[in-house]
């Protein structure tokens, strides 16, 4: 008996990585999208001149990707150009005051200098990345394949 598909509902970047894992582990899938365009939230909207994200306008986890492309034996800069931003955003405030958002290194020193501290934001960052280190190896880092 031959095996039956897997049918996968919704092409955003969510059911679009499923898939590719499925097929990836040698399943059959079929992908139903009720939109025109596959991706999502992840799309663009243009209004006049203007082009809008309709979702991410950045990768935060960009390994992410390149595991589930390498996964699928493919390079993900093959396919989307991905290119590193600097600085990242800018965030302004209602009092006038901004700062921007770097890699982890500038930042630190953005905030410290926001903060009118002396570095003492390193702490802060370092208790951020001890945070975000749990949360990788609980959530992020575990699929279909490492329960
Ligand atoms: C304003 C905004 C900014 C964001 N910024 C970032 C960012 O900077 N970086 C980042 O990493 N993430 C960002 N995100 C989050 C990111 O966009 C989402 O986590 C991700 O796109 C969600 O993907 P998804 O596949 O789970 O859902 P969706 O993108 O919502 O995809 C679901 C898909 O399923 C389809 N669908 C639903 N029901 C059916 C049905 N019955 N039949 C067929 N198709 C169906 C929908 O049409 C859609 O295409 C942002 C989100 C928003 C809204």
């Amino acid at each position: 008996m031959s095996k039956k598909p897997i049918v996968v509902i919704g092409g955003g970047l969510g059911g679009l990585s499923a898939a590719i894992s499925l097929l990836t582990l040698g399943e059959e899938v079929i992908l139903f999208e009720q939109r025109e365009k596959l991706g999502g939230k992840a799309n663009t909207k243009t209004i006049s001149h203007y082009r809008f994200d309709t979702g991410p306008s950045l990768l935060t986890l960009v390994y992410v990707f390149e595991r589930l492309f390498a996964r699928a034996g493919k390079h993900v800069y093959d396919y989307i150009p991905i290119v590193p931003l600097s600085p990242i955003t800018h965030y302004w405030f209602n009092d006038g005051t901004n700062f921007a958002s770097d890699s982890i290194e500038k930042f630190s020193d953005t905030l410290a200098a926001h903060l009118r501290v002396e570095k003492k934001s390193s702490l802060l960052i370092s208790l951020i990345q001890k945070e975000f280190g749990i949360s990788l190896m609980r959530y992020f880092l575990k699929n279909l394949s490492i329960p």
